[in-house]
């Protein structure tokens, strides 16, 4: 820790991968996160995400990679089916899972846990203003007293509070690939073992893969779309716009959607990314999601989530003083933002194929891909963009 450092107080906006991981590194190296959370607890439900290349290396110098190995989906194969659910073609673990996959919930429940003795969660609650000061941040809240901080992180996703509060409205930076994706749990009605099946239609795609240990199933439904105007607040109407674009649809759409009416967890979001000239304004940073978000066709979130609440933390603790800081943790970060989010864009085709020629096209190409010259590129072309960061050792900052 260093002697006579500033701006110890800091407050995280959002309990999800990226604030409780920031938290972590801030405590480690001294200073006094409290994180604000909208949601009333813990949101552990969700679905199941990847890490590649140097996320992997910050869990183990968090000490957390035993507990997220133990709590890994072990996922096999998902196999494109037709209608009749016939096997079409195989795409192995390596594509769909990365080095190591989780479900999202499991994670954050794991950081909350490493992290809950050590800091103050405040939940449900939303931070409603920010009013910088010359030496400090006066932050309002949709319940609790005004209180008074060094630096405001949001660690709050896609749709950051904070950053509308501080940076402007999301339309500006927020660009959307085209595509929006519905996951909820379901029963494993397939008896699915550790694998999953996709079915398409033009523009459609359904899937649905065991979860924990195959005591239960993950749904999702993908589409390709011009901009939705809808609530993102109002899960009903999310929930009629998945029925209604899905209505229809072959293989077991049915009684995929019959479960997506009653599950506890749905979740539903536009494909986008966060494209920000800056991660930092005055006293405030983003980080994250809402700050660099690349979409789940990049596979690359939670990766840079877990590394970016690495590099923040550890150079606040380096720098003489936020400015520096924050100038140092963009300066680390961009280049790896750009690397993942690039991986989305031209994803889009692959994953839900617009056209019945496109759907038979990704499916040969899987058939071919063990024969094809350039399958070493493709197949590692996530693991470089994982990589395309070298971390710093920050003082203090081993486990
Ligand atoms: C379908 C899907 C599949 C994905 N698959 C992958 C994958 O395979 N690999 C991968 O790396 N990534 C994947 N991701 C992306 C990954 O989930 C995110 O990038 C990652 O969770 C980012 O973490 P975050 O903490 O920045 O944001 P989030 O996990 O979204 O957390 C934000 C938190 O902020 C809270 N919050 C929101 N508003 C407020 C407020 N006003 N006040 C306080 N708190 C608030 C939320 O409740 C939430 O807890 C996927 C995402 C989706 C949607």
């Amino acid at each position: 820790m260093v002697l006579g450092m500033t701006n110890r107080r800091v407050l995280i906006s959002g309990a999800g991968v990226a604030g409780p991981a920031l938290a972590f590194w801030l405590h480690r190296h001294g200073f006094t996160p409290t994180v604000v959370e909208r949601a009333p607890e813990l949101r552990d439900g969700g679905y199941a995400v990847d890490f590649r290349g140097a996320s992997l290396r910050v869990l183990d110098r968090m000490g957390l990679l035993p507990q997220v190995e133990a709590a890994a989906t072990r996922m096999g194969e998902v196999t494109y089916v037709d209608g009749d659910d016939r096997p079409l073609v195989g795409t192995p673990a390596s594509v769909q899972s990365g080095e190591l996959e989780i479900l999202r919930g499991d994670l954050s429940r794991i950081l909350y846990d490493a992290t809950k003795d050590d800091v103050e969660y405040v939940f449900g609650d939303s931070i409603t203003g920010v009013l910088e000061r010359g030496d400090g941040v006066t932050v309002t809240f949709e319940h609790g007293e005004p209180r008074e901080f060094d630096l405001v992180v949001g660690a709050d996703g896609l749709h950051s509070n904070v950053r509308s509060l501080v940076f402007g409205d999301e339309s500006w930076y927020r660009r959307d690939l085209g595509y929006y994706v519905s996951i909820c749990t379901v029963p494993n009605h397939l008896g699915l073992d550790h694998v999953g099946r996709f079915y398409n239609e033009p523009n459609r795609t359904i899937g649905v893969y065991s979860a924990r240990d195959n005591a239960e199933a993950k749904a999702l439904f993908w589409f390709g779309s011009p901009p939705i105007d809808y609530d993102h607040r109002d899960v009903e109407q999310q929930r009629r716009i998945v029925e209604e674009t899905f209505s229809g649809a072959g293989w077991e759409t049915p009684t995929l959607l019959e479960a997506m009416r009653e599950a506890p967890d749905f979740y539903f979001d536009s494909a986008s990314q966060i494209v920000l000239d800056s991660y930092s304004r005055g006293r405030v940073a983003l980080v994250g999601d809402a700050a660099y978000c690349a979409a789940p066709l990049s596979g690359m979130g939670t990766s840079l989530a877990i590394v970016g609440a690495y590099v923040l933390a550890g150079e606040l603790a380096a720098a003489d003083g936020h400015v520096k800081a924050f100038g140092a943790y963009e300066a680390e970060m961009r280049g790896f933002v750009d690397a993942c989010q690039k991986l989305a864009q031209g994803n889009g085709k692959w994953f839900v194929p617009p056209t019945r020629g496109w759907i038979r096209l990704r499916n040969l190409n899987y058939k071919l891909l063990p024969y094809l010259p350039w399958r070493k590129v493709i197949e590692e072309m996530p693991l470089k963009a994982g990589n395309a960061i070298t971390l710093k050792e920050y003082a203090a900052a081993r486990a």
